[in-house]
């Protein structure tokens, strides 16, 4: 099979700043989204790093025959290393001590109908197939961990004041340790990977209408977008949308 792809970010309608980060280099299956934090301009200063590290950490280029195991290990150093180089950058200037990011990478692997999932945060990868939306990372945050433990409705989880409180990130003094997964792909796939600037505002029945359409992937990740500007946009949103389609005969 192959990928087509398309991609979209924006400062949202409330904050200042685009404090997000994207990697699209299809040429090496890498893609990704990075989603900042920090005062002092530092939240951009972490995603940005977090991206570049990741793109330079990576082998480049990766040979065509790796399994996904090997994949998700050469993943899995890359993004300790861009844990590695946003806590030296912390360490070096004070007014970013604190800043951190989250990680979500995408590295399709087309000749073995699969794609490797490397992840730390709260951004997120969906998967559209026959029709339904399926999360395919789980996040890292206080609200998931009541959510699993029944101690929430979904609607309590969505409204509660702690909800954007991660227990995982990169940059942070804890566990920077990524999620590692592998999914399985099919001709017409349509995977998101997306920063909580739309999946905070834009819910799951309403992502579901929006990917379900026939329609080019740019004005997909357009719709996205506006989506969330329509929903009042209070932080920054940022899309990568990737399509599986067969090898031409
Ligand atoms: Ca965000």
């Amino acid at each position: 099979m192959r990928w087509t792809y398309a991609s979209l970010t924006d400062r949202g309608s409330r904050r200042r700043r685009n404090e997000d980060a994207l990697l699209v280099v299809p040429e090496r299956g890498l893609f990704a989204v990075a989603d900042g934090m920090g005062g002092h301009a530092a939240g951009d200063v972490a995603s940005r790093l977090a991206v570049a590290a990741l793109a330079s950490a990576v082998p480049d280029p990766l040979p065509p025959d790796l399994g996904a195991e090997a994949v998700g290990q050469h993943l899995r150093a890359a993004v300790l290393a861009a844990h590695e180089a946003i806590v030296a950058e912390a360490e070096a200037i004070p007014a970013q001590r604190g800043m951190g990011t989250t990680l979500t990478v995408l590295s399709p692997l087309p000749h073995q109908a699969r794609a490797v999932i490397a992840h730390i945060g709260d951004s997120r990868v969906y998967r559209v197939r026959d029709g339904a939306l399926e999360q395919l990372t789980r996040d890292h945050t206080w609200i998931q961990g009541q959510l699993d433990a029944g101690m929430l409705t979904p609607a309590q989880a969505r409204s509660h004041p702690w909800s954007s409180v991660l227990l995982r990130v990169l940059g942070g003094e804890g566990d920077a340790e990524p999620d590692i997964c592998t999914v399985d792909t099919r001709v017409g796939d349509l995977l998101l990977l997306c920063t909580d600037g739309l999946s905070s505002v834009v819910d799951g029945v309403d992502l579901g209408v929006l990917l379900t359409q026939a329609l080019p992937l740019e004005t997909l990740a357009a719709q996205l977008v506006e989506a969330a500007l329509v929903r009042g946009a209070p932080d920054n949103v940022t899309v990568v949308l990737l399509q599986a389609h067969p090898l031409p005969l």
